[in-house]
């Protein structure tokens, strides 16, 4: 990763050569030696490496990488947007690399894009580490490197201040000449173990006390390798996952969500973008355009995942003999409109955005919010439409693919496994994918993946009415309320357009 010479995106498999570099991660209670070779994360870095690969792939070059103003091919996602265009190019860039994973991989390298984009745009914004935000911009987009993000606090003690909890919550512990040195944890960092440096911050529900929470009023990069720096891992679906056809995904796609370990860690100035600095720590959410961009990348990849689901579950349905009946397809269309309307509304911040960072454009606040907010609810009904209208088909399965190599109960199998179409090796094939994608222990998770994945469900609602302040939306509301009263008054209408009582006919 910290090769200056490389100028150019990596390959997938210089990807996952430079995932070999010593970092400290642990799951099971061991340390990883190679993130690349063990079966916790093997196939999911591979996974990744066929992002990469596509992004050199003769076929779908152009379509995923452009040209930036500095002259850096890279992903289109990860340059600064100037115009509808460019934003409808990232988005099919986007969703390119989503489909490789059916949705299923949330936090892919263009994840962070949505940021890594704006330290381009204006790095003038980070003063006095604007140094920071342009060599980090460059080396990023040359690259296309892989940044995990972490901005929540773990959760613990709170209904403290930040200040309060020193043993936990990341802060300065240390200042030299050369950096600050930190300690603390944050979670969660999704794919963090596949990743070349996280990404520190705070999020946009935390408050800071002027003059008390400087120590933790901090944004900066820690590569990998930082000594000092750990990941503790959840339990790794892609470790337990039997086989491809019984786990189709989690055998390949499990993104391990990781707490992240800073103990005395060393950052050096190269890599902090805010120190001690309590407005540009909580501004960055909203000022340096990522929210809004972070939508189109999560708006796009959930739009292909629900393609996919409405796509199981019409064959699931197909299977049983129950798709034509009415309420069937009623419940049917009501995943077709969740569908649509996550598509439509990628589609608007393209069309209509507003000014961003540095002559740049963003999606409008207003539209992003909208996807942070009703994206958190697509799959938790998809969910629950899948329960309802399969009922317990899902479940109506065998164990796993060794029962269909037996040969004494593989007649019985075909028998009575069978679908109203297809046979019964094609059945089951088709029902451990579908619960794979929706009721395994990943698929559960990505439920709750999805409904915390842009904040706390309060904050995201919360969040709704202060951006519409801020944009003087609810000035305009505001405003046509207003002209409503003032037509008329005690006497009356106060226009000649409408007749008043005494106008009534003789
Ligand atoms: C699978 C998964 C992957 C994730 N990946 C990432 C990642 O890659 N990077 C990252 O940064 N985060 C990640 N997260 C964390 C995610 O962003 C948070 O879970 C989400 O923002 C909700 O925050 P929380 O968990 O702290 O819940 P909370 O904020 O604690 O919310 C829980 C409830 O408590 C209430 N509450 C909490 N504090 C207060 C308060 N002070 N006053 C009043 N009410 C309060 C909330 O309103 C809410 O109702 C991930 C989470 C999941 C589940």
């Amino acid at each position: 990763m910290s090769e200056a010479t490389r100028t150019r995106p990596l390959t997938g498999r210089e990807y996952l050569q430079s995932l070999r570099d010593g970092r400290e991660v642990y799951i099971d209670g061991e340390r990883v030696q190679d993130v690349t070779s063990h079966p916790a994360f093997r196939n999911a870095a591979r996974s990744i490496a066929r992002l990469y690969d596509a992004l050199h792939a003769p076929e779908t070059r152009d379509l995923m990488t452009g040209e930036d103003r500095l002259g850096i091919r890279t992903h289109r996602f990860f340059m600064p947007s100037y115009s509808t265009q460019d934003l409808l190019a990232s988005r099919e860039a986007i969703a390119h690399w989503s489909r490789l994973s059916y949705g299923y991989m949330g936090r892919t390298p263009d994840y962070k894009a949505a940021f890594m984009a704006s330290l381009g745009a204006d790095p003038d914004w980070w003063a006095p580490f604007e140094e920071s935000a342009r060599r980090w911009y460059r080396t990023y987009a040359e690259q296309a490197l892989f940044l995990n993000h972490v901005l929540i606090n773990p959760p613990i003690d709170r209904n403290k201040a930040v200040h309060e909890v020193e043993d936990v919550y990341v802060h300065v512990v240390a200042e030299r000449d050369d950096g600050i040195v930190v300690s603390g944890a944050k979670m969660l960092a999704t794919g963090s173990v596949l990743t070349h440096a996280t990404f520190v911050a705070q999020n946009s529900a935390v408050q800071l006390e002027e003059g008390k929470a400087e120590d933790y009023a901090l944004v900066f990069i820690a590569p990998m390798d930082t000594p000092g720096k750990k990941l503790i891992c959840r339990n790794s679906y892609e470790l337990s996952a039997r086989s491809p056809w019984d786990n189709p995904l989690s055998s390949r796609f499990d993104e391990n969500d990781a707490v992240v370990v800073f103990d005395r860690a060393f950052i050096p100035w190269e890599n902090v973008l805010v120190h001690r600095d309590v407005r540009k720590a909580t501004a960055f959410y909203a000022q340096s355009g990522f929210m809004p961009r972070y939508t189109l990348q999560s708006g796009t990849r959930l739009a292909v995942k629900l393609d996919f689901l409405c796509g199981l579950l019409v064959r699931g349905l197909k299977a049983n003999g129950t798709y034509d009946f009415r309420g069937v397809q009623a419940r049917l269309g009501e995943l077709v409109g969740w569908r649509n309307l996550i598509w439509a509304l990628t589609s608007t911040l393209c069309h209509e955005p507003m000014p961003g960072p540095g002559g740049s454009v963003v999606p409008r606040l207003e539209y992003a919010t909208l996807i942070r907010l009703f994206g958190s609810m697509a799959v938790p009904q998809a969910r629950s439409i899948f329960a309802e209208i399969l009922g317990g088909a899902p479940l109506a399965i065998p164990s796993s693919h060794r029962d269909l190599q037996n040969p004494e109960l593989r007649p019985l199998i075909d028998r009575f496994y069978r679908g109203s179409v297809g046979d019964a090796h094609d059945r089951i094939k088709l029902y451990k994918l579908l619960w794979d994608a929706i009721g395994s222990e990943f698929g559960s998770r990505h439920e709750w993946y999805e409904i915390n994945y842009g904040g706390n469900q309060e904050q995201m609602r919360l969040d709704m009415v202060r951006f519409a302040d801020a944009r003087g939306l609810l000035d305009e509301f505001d405003a046509l309320v207003e002209r409503c009263l003032s037509e008329y008054d005690l006497e009356g209408w106060r226009s000649d357009t409408w007749l008043g009582a005494d106008d009534r006919p003789a």
